[in-house]
């Protein structure tokens, strides 16, 4: 069962650069000239978005981190367990805290 929340069910989106370090909140409808819509599935987001600042140093700028903020308190938990997997992943630090 694949369910995949669009960009457009975020009340906000937090936009990381791993690269320079570069963040920002933006509502969804802000990406949307960006190469995304409010229907991209947000975990396809981070990889269609570029650091501007980045570009501007003539340097990729895909190494952007998404961050995804609903209103009910389930869903931002949920947002952010799957953000710390993705995290985890992209360092390779796989490290269990245990319960
Ligand atoms: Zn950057």
């Amino acid at each position: 069962m694949s369910e995949e929340m669009p960009l457009g069910a975020a009340l906000r989106i937090g936009v990381e650069c791993a690269d320079c370090g570069r963040d920002r909140w933006l509502q969804p409808a802000q990406l949307v000239k960006r190469g995304v819509t409010l229907h991209t599935p947000l975990r396809t987001v981070a990889s269609r978005l570029s650091c501007s600042s980045c570009r501007t140093e003539g340097l990729p700028g895909k190494n952007v981190t998404v961050q995804a903020f609903f209103s009910r308190d389930a869903d931002r938990l949920r947002a952010e367990a799957e953000v710390l997997r993705s995290q985890v992943a992209l360092s390779g630090v796989s490290r269990a805290t245990g319960a």
